[in-house]
């Protein structure tokens, strides 16, 4: 029962998270005008509007034009949905699952536009910096000191990246965006979990990286957003970053 409705609020949440992927980086309002084809702006009727069901059912195209609707509307709400069943599967029903809850909601949204417009809009970064300032006085896996050097920490490194592209290898190889959502992540990651998951980042960018290279030709140039890797990164290493660092621990002692 417990976990039909967190997937399900999941799901609704991850219906909304869709609206603000399209509409933010747009400029346009998330709360009015109620969802529309994004093609022939036909309003999607509520009975059409369930989250996952309707895009099978109508077989990933719009009602009244029969264009093709992106599977990014059902992946973002899978997506959300399985985050948010982790996240009270780890912590119960507590506020620590509510605070992991807007996390990964943060996380979403943030690789979703970063990879269709190459930013990472202000005001989800800095609503997820200033939220998880405030939860870092109440988070009871990361004490307020450890947040603040994680948050701190996790920008000043990234921040050196930037400066150290720009000046010595003369390239962006960095957004500044990149920066701010570092401040969130290790403000409730801490320390230890935000190496873990930029650690993941890099390695799963640099696989991408290569793989893009060697099968379909791109340059390197040809800069891959940074945000969903973070996204990803941050996702694994909240639920099993302190497994990681055992496990790495452990082959430490064995050598
Ligand atoms: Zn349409």
């Amino acid at each position: 029962m417990e976990t039909a409705l967190t997937i399900i609020f999941g799901l609704i949440i991850g219906s909304f998270l869709n609206v603000v992927i399209h509409r933010l980086p747009l400029g346009e309002s998330v709360a009015f005008p109620p969802s529309h084809c994004p093609r022939c702006n036909a309003a999607i009727p509520f009975y059409f509007n369930i989250p996952l069901l309707s895009y099978v059912f109508l077989m990933g195209r719009c009602r009244a034009c029969r264009g093709r609707i992106s599977p990014q509307y059902p992946l973002v709400e899978g997506f959300c949905a399985f985050g948010f069943w982790l996240a009270v599967r780890h912590y119960g029903l507590t506020p620590q699952a509510a605070a992991s809850a807007v996390f990964i909601c943060l996380l979403i949204a943030l690789a979703a536009i970063d990879s269709k417009h190459m930013i990472l809009p202000d005001e989800l970064t800095y609503s997820g910096a200033a939220f998880f300032f405030i939860y870092s006085f109440f988070n009871p896996e990361v004490g307020q000191l450890a947040a603040l050097l994680g948050g701190l920490g996790g920008a000043l490194f990234f921040a050196g990246l930037y400066y150290f592209y720009l000046k010595v290898r003369k390239i962006e190889g960095l957004g500044f965006g990149d920066i701010k959502m570092a401040l969130f992540m290790g403000l409730f990651l801490g320390p230890r979990r935000l190496a873990v998951a930029v650690f993941l980042a890099s390695l799963s960018g640099l696989l991408v990286g290569v793989f893009m290279i060697v099968f379909r030709k791109k340059n390197l140039r040809l800069a891959l957003p940074f945000g969903p890797f973070l996204s990803l990164g941050s996702f694994v290493s909240l639920f099993w970053g302190d497994a990681v660092l055992d496990w790495i621990g452990s082959l430490w002692l064995l050598t």
